[in-house]
């Protein structure tokens, strides 16, 4: 490893990009839709010349919610994304209704092949009611994790004593105060990581020790983002212990647009960080254009 400790920042370049949704229109409960999302990229330089990159994307203006599509599109896109060598599922839930959300997983699991993995996400949507609901109407035994089933840290708690379906935070698992409540707490099985919500890779360090330590599983993820922000979460989940790693997320998928290159092709459903120095990735700047801000 070079020796990083003369280096100094001399200058912070801001771009922001619109990246534009692959699949049209992103359609959410409420009647939300998106059809691209506003990504700020940061270009760091050094005294040495050296740069680094790093990209943020929300996922919309709220971070929420779920498809509004119905069951048996959920079984399609599963089917889809089946056929493409995806071995991770994440299907969000409405919160409109018990027996539809019910159908949903169950269509998208119906055709579960060996060795997939199932995230069922409210994005903290349900209340305790409505989620021992949708849960008494599935079939018996369903391979899947419930993430993020309620707002708040009590409703989650409460689902967790009524139910024996794996539980994973998302929203509540914001930092490592929060992380080590979960722990302590004995409240879910855990965490599903975004280096964005986390603020950054080295709390993101922090917070898989401690997971790992507690023997909780990880999905390492982004709010959303481009090829930058995957080579970040690459990098991420590489250093997650293969058995304690669950997933990551392809958010190449959702984005129309190319903002840079590298070697990290997936491959069956599988994919190893480049090998090129920082997130090993080279820059398309013509996509990016001219910073929105400069600060030296
Ligand atoms: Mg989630």
């Amino acid at each position: 490893m070079s020796d990083t400790s003369n280096l100094t920042i001399e200058r912070i370049d801001v771009f922001q990009v619109d990246l534009p949704y692959s699949g049209g229109t992103y359609q959410l409960s409420g009647g939300r839709t998106y059809t691209s999302f506003d990504a700020t990229i940061v270009r760091i330089t050094t005294n040495t010349g050296l740069q680094g990159w790093g990209e943020s994307t929300p996922f919309g203006s709220t971070w929420v919610a779920a498809h509004a599509r119905g069951a048996r599109d959920m079984r399609r896109r599963v089917a889809e994304h089946r056929a493409s060598g995806y071995i991770g599922h994440s299907i969000k839930l409405s919160g409109d209704d018990p027996t539809t959300d019910a159908a949903r997983i169950a269509e998208s699991l119906a055709d579960r092949q060996a060795g997939e993995y199932f995230i069922v996400d409210a994005n903290g949507g349900l209340t305790v009611e409505f989620a021992m609901r949708m849960l008494r109407l599935l079939p018996r035994g369903p391979d899947f994790v419930l993430e993020a089933p309620c707002q708040t840290w009590r409703e989650c708690v409460a689902l967790r004593r009524r139910t024996d379906i794996p539980i994973i935070f998302d929203e509540l698992a914001m930092d490592e105060i929060s992380v080590t409540q979960l722990i302590a707490d004995d409240a879910g099985e855990g965490i599903g990581m975004k280096i964005s919500k986390t603020g950054g890779l080295t709390r993101c360090r922090r917070q898989r020790d401690l997971c790992l330590a507690a023997g909780l599983t990880l999905s390492v993820q982004e709010t959303t983002g481009s090829d930058i922000a995957f080579a970040a979460i690459v990098h991420m989940a590489q250093t997650v212990p293969e058995r304690s790693l669950r997933c990551i997320l392809e958010c190449r998928d959702m984005i129309a647009v190319t903002t840079a290159t590298g070697d990290f092709k997936v491959t069956g459903g599988k994919v190893k960080a480049p090998k090129a120095p920082g997130l090993g990735i080279t820059l398309d700047l013509k996509v990016l254009g001219e910073p929105v801000a400069t600060y030296t």
